[in-house]
């Protein structure tokens, strides 16, 4: 029988499964203090479990952390990490330094099927979803490797579409803000899609607490279209009531990542349509210049176009506007292509 992952279970999930095994209720609470407050990484260093029980639940239960096969550090102190799973398939998770903030960008599939064009991990293709235990994995792998330091916000725009792994991604946000595990606050937890609807849909009809980003890109059909696929199933007409469905049952505004793209989506027009998409929405727009991927033929804008750019939709949207650099540009840090450096070293092997 293969063990289960505990990094996969909510709280009452593990009361009710140690109940069922013959255990008191108070040593799920000893068990989950260990795991996440007091770090522990092997059932050897429960103390205050007799060794009967500890070999007991080692036997039935996994503690398995995904493995860091390559990390990269860029000069703006974001650190970015390959990380292997248990079946070798290999994920990235990107840690990200702000002003009193610490983020941690995570996946949640093995690459992608959504095919935006802009993104290395859409080079990939989708090998699988993650499990529940991959995801927590990441997070609290990511805090072994920052403590003391704390993660301050978690962000799911690593590798994959969350909402392609919907129920898993919730459960997943469940567990890291129980008050039992992490007590993660909703206004620090932000899952990014790139725009499927029903997911958009079941996101607000399950009331899970998060915050909302869109990759938005382009606010006409035919340029979005271009660059994400997706737009092709699920068009703006279709997106725009999905999110003002759930921006009714979100205190939090929705954020609109914005890739600015020289020659393709930064004219008048383009900034006209992205108005009024957006304008009756609680939302702010986060506008991000390009970041070079090998190998495609989109170019970067230069700092004074992304500068003009910024000033006028500034001027003439409701909404707000920030602007994001992209952080590691002198790594790997375009989400995919350490995975997919990796891929293909393997493949000459
Ligand atoms: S941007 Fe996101 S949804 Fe699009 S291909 Fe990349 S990982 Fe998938």
């Amino acid at each position: 029988m293969s063990k289960i992952s505990l990094w996969s279970l909510l709280p009452e999930e593990l009361d009710a499964q140690l109940i069922q095994a013959g255990y008191k209720k108070f040593r799920s609470q000893q068990i989950l203090l260990w795991l996440y407050k007091q770090n522990a990484r092997s059932f050897t260093a429960m103390t205050n479990l007799d060794k009967k029980s500890r070999d007991e639940l080692d036997n039935l239960y996994s503690l398995y952390l995904p493995e860091v096969a390559e990390e990269q550090v860029s000069q703006d102190g974001t650190r970015k990490f390959l990380l292997q799973l248990q079946d070798a398939n290999y994920i990235e998770m990107v840690l990200i330094p702000g002003i009193e903030k610490l983020t941690l960008c995570i996946s949640s599939q093995v690459g992608c099927s959504r095919g935006c064009q802009f993104c290395a991990t859409s080079r990939l293709g989708l090998t699988r979803n993650l499990n529940t235990d991959e995801i927590i994995g990441q997070i609290i792998k990511a805090g072994q490797l920052t403590a003391p330091q704390k993660i301050t916000n978690i962000v799911f725009m690593g590798m994959g579409e969350p909402l392609d792994n919907l129920d898993t991604v919730i459960k997943s946000i469940n567990i890291l803000q129980h008050e039992r595990t992490l007590a993660f606050s909703p206004r620090r937890v932000t899952v990014s899609t790139c725009g499927i609807v029903p997911g958009i849909l079941k996101l607000a009809d399950t009331g899970v607490k998060m915050k909302l980003a869109v990759s938005l890109n382009a606010a006409l059909d035919e340029k979005r279209e271009i660059l994400m696929p997706v737009n092709q199933r699920y068009p703006l007409a279709q997106l725009k009531p999905a999110l003002l469905y759930f921006s009714r049952r979100s205190p939090h505004r929705i954020t609109f990542e914005y890739v600015l793209i020289k020659n393709f989506n930064m004219a008048k027009e383009d900034m006209k349509a992205l108005r009024a998409f957006t304008g009756d929405i609680s939302s702010k727009i986060n506008i991000i210049p390009w970041n070079p991927v090998p190998g495609s033929s989109w170019q970067a804008p230069s700092a004074e176009e992304v500068a003009a750019f910024q000033q006028e939709l500034y001027k003439t949207s409701n909404v707000a506007v920030t602007l994001r650099n992209s952080r590691g540009q002198d790594i790997s840090a375009a989400c995919g292509m350490l995975a997919g450096k990796k891929k293909k070293e393997e493949q000459k092997i």
